[in-house]
């Protein structure tokens, strides 16, 4: 059992985890050591090195499961069945501490060691997609949960410590502050009449020429405001709170826009570091109607390091142009597109 405490000054909340430190570190290894797949716990026929089965689906014709779920080995949070909620821990005042409540599970993204995001065929993205949205769906019914994030880290310097391609669920008691925010910002521009605030920066982007991928579903932007340079938003077309609840075809393009965002990655700048992360609508919000969100997800390049000023201020310095991202990014979906050794239609 982790614990989590909270900073009185700060506000933020930290889980500590010393135990984690003793997972598994791969990326620490030289890269053709990453390479090695005779040992991988998440390829296809190892699946007694992780804890047992959640889910999985293959696509037709694989000879395994081609997306897998799994307890993680070792979770940041844990949420025994015993168990409805964290449980105080004394702290000394004015330090908050309870026990780490949450679920923590692996998306193992494909049986096949040393494939990535890049290269998944339409089907497989459809399913990756499809997993993300069974995974949000299971831990909504559970209902001891207030919210859920996924996240993928790729490459060392975003954070993987195993580099077979994986997405990461964590399911928590409290919405994260990140989402809070968010929400905030949607309920503020609600109450003023105006409408949905992800809307209106789609429109906006889609009026700049900041169009990375679209097919019609969903849409990938060069965001405005861009924090960093060539970020990416991915989100569905249609104002929706959850990708729990997505339309099949909404899935399907979901997972095609992922695929399209790391190629466009890969195309422009070749096997860099990055993060995505998925904003979805809290529980809660699904919960009460009148909690307005739009889900998205966020691609991050970890190719500047941040420093002292966004740490010290929660502002970001931003060195290119998300306008000229934009076109460097379609530049390099369109090399990655035409190079790609099983090519499919980039609508
Ligand atoms: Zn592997
Ligand atoms: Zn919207």
């Amino acid at each position: 059992v982790t614990e989590m405490r909270r900073d009185p000054v700060t506000g933020v909340w930290t889980v500590l985890a010393p135990d984690r430190a003793g997972r598994p570190k791969e990326f620490s290894r030289s890269p053709e050591e990453v390479a090695d797949a005779s040992t991988c716990p998440f390829c296809a026929g190892r699946e007694e090195m992780t804890p047992a089965t959640r889910w999985e689906g293959a696509v037709p014709g694989e000879e395994s499961w081609t997306v897998r779920v799994f307890g993680n080995a070792f979770p940041a949070l844990s949420a025994p069945d015993d168990e409805d909620g964290s449980d105080p821990i004394d702290a000394p005042s004015p330090y908050v501490a309870q026990t780490g409540f949450g679920e923590h599970e692996v998306i193992a993204e494909t049986p096949r060691h040393g494939e990535g995001l890049a290269d998944y065929a339409p089907e497989h993205a459809t399913l990756l997609a499809e997993a993300y949205a069974q995974r949000l769906r299971h831990w909504r019914e559970d209902g001891r949960f207030a919210a859920a994030i996924l996240f993928r880290n790729w490459g060392r310097a975003a954070g993987a410590s195993l580099s077979h391609a994986h997405t990461q669920l964590v399911a928590l008691p409290r919405v994260p502050d990140v989402i809070v925010r968010e929400l905030g910002n949607f309920s503020q521009a609600a109450s003023g009449s105006r409408r949905c605030v992800l809307c209106e920066a789609t429109a906006a982007d889609d009026a700049g020429g900041r169009v990375v991928w679209d097919d019609g579903v969903v849409a990938v932007h060069s965001p405005y405001a861009a924090p960093i340079p060539c970020a990416l938003r991915i989100a569905p077309r249609r104002c929706s709170v959850t990708l729990a609840d997505a339309t099949p075809e909404e899935r399907a393009s979901f997972g095609a826009a992922l695929v399209a965002s790391a190629r466009a990655v890969r195309g422009a700048f070749g096997d860099v570091a990055f993060n995505i992360v998925i904003h979805d609508g809290p529980y809660t919000a699904q919960r009460a109607v009148a909690l307005p969100f739009h889900w998205h997800a966020e691609l991050i390049l970890r190719t500047s390091d941040q420093a002292g000023f966004e740490w010290g201020s929660g502002t970001y310095i931003n060195v290119v142009d998300p306008d000229e991202a934009a076109e460097t990014l379609r530049a390099g979906l369109a090399s990655a597109s035409a190079s790609s050794e099983r090519p499919h239609a980039v609508r």
